[in-house]
């Protein structure tokens, strides 16, 4: 029965209070469309340097072994192999502002919890089978981020031929600096990329050894997924991987990016 006519079949019996009260009632169901959510869930977002809006994330996509002297040090083949990838959990993302020294919690079951520093790229828009050529077409910014890895868990799941997403994706394990859009800051494709652990610098190296770059990255990974708005892409991490304990404080650096620090609380 529409709002109208049991409207008019309550008016035509009298019932005229009735029909006001019915009509309040229905009103706000009548302004959503469709079933709605029994409780909100909080959306996942990365504040952008120099604009008051924020970049929402739809997806956190990460590449595996992207630095030679990374994937020799991981025990696979450095030669150009095809890129292989993993995801975080949306909500992994913890945001850490410029200038300060976020606390970051040790997370649980690891003994052995390790940094990775990261290019990150953001993506405003996406699609499937992205040519090479236009596929930085797609990026709204770049930020620095951490892939943090409960490394024991990861190598642990890895050796019983288990999924290791465990020692991948947890709450807090995708730690990334504010976004920095491309209109200000152009594309990264080479740079020094640096990770120190209180105060000693413990990963170093430069973009240009990445064996794929941010283009191609992109260009892969969508003849797996339709790529869309909102995916961010962590590009892999250089050598020297490492474990970090309670009360270390870690300075990562990016060349063309402001620093982005955390403790280990
Ligand atoms: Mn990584």
């Amino acid at each position: 029965m529409t709002d109208t006519s049991r409207r008019n079949l309550l008016v035509g019996a009298g019932g005229l209070a009735a029909a006001a009260a019915i009509m309040a009632e229905s009103r706000p169901a009548a302004a959503q469309a469709g079933p709605q959510p029994i409780f909100a869930v909080p959306a996942t977002t990365i504040p952008i340097v120099g604009e008051p809006s924020v970049f929402p994330v739809r997806r956190i996509y990460c590449i595996g072994r992207n630095y030679a002297a990374h994937a020799i040090e991981r025990g696979s083949d450095p030669t150009r192999e095809p890129p292989f990838f993993f995801q975080k959990a949306t909500d992994a993302i913890q945001n850490v502002a410029v200038g300060e020294v976020a606390d970051h919690p040790y997370p649980s079951l690891t003994k052995n919890y390790h940094h990775e520093v990261e290019l990150v790229a953001a993506l405003k828009s996406g699609g499937t089978n992205i040519p090479v050529e236009s596929a930085l077409d797609h990026v709204y910014g770049y930020a620095l981020g951490l892939d943090m890895t409960r490394r024991d868990l990861q190598n642990g799941m890895a050796a019983e031929k288990k999924p290791w997403e465990i020692g991948k994706s947890f709450d807090h394990a995708a730690v990334i600096g504010p976004i920095h859009p491309v209109a200000k800051v152009g594309h990264f494709t080479k740079g020094a990329i640096s990770l120190a652990v209180n105060g000693t610098v413990r990963q170093n190296s430069d973009l240009t050894k990445m064996i794929w770059s941010v283009a191609e990255q992109i260009a892969k990974l969508s003849e797996a997924f339709e790529l869309k708005a909102g995916d961010i892409i962590y590009s892999g991490t250089p050598e020297n991987v490492g474990p970090v304990v309670k009360g270390d404080v870690l300075l990562c650096k990016l060349e063309g990016l402001p620093d982005m620090s955390i403790r280990i609380a």
